[in-house]
């Protein structure tokens, strides 16, 4: 669905806060490849997050982590930084990818439609809407 098209940067920083709670924060910024959903063509989106993880050590002291953190469990003495940075970034993936300005043009010829006195541009709309209707 989407490819990571270069290495994702993370700078992190640890440090302890009160009662010695330790907490990780950083910034993450990393590019993946996704498609379109206006013109279908491929798009580079910038994926970009400030971390702010809270280390917990139980299922329990994560009810207990300020609700600005994400808590990150450790388990058998290991930090999954990996595992983090990787959810981190399929939570930045957009649902739906689009080209800043995109290309979405699909009638590249402009005509000319003489709208004459007796016919309003409000009868050449029902007139495509009966032509659609039928
Ligand atoms: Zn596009």
């Amino acid at each position: 669905m989407a490819t990571l098209s270069s290495g994702a940067k993370v700078t992190l920083r640890g440090y302890r806060e009160l009662y010695g709670s330790k907490v990780i924060v950083g910034e993450l910024q990393a590019e993946a490849q996704m498609t379109c959903r206006r013109c279908l063509e491929p798009v580079t989106v910038v994926l970009e997050s400030s971390i702010r993880w809270g280390l917990v050590f139980s299922e329990s002291e994560m009810q207990d982590l300020e609700k600005d953190m994400d808590p990150i469990l450790v388990e058998e003495g290991q930090i999954p930084l990996r595992q983090a940075i990787e959810d981190e970034l399929v939570l930045l993936l957009p649902i739906m990818p689009m080209h800043e300005s995109c290309k979405s043009e699909w009638i590249s010829d402009t005509e000319s439609v003489d709208i004459s006195e007796n016919k309003s541009p409000f009868a050449v709309l029902a007139a495509l809407k009966n032509e659609q209707g039928s």
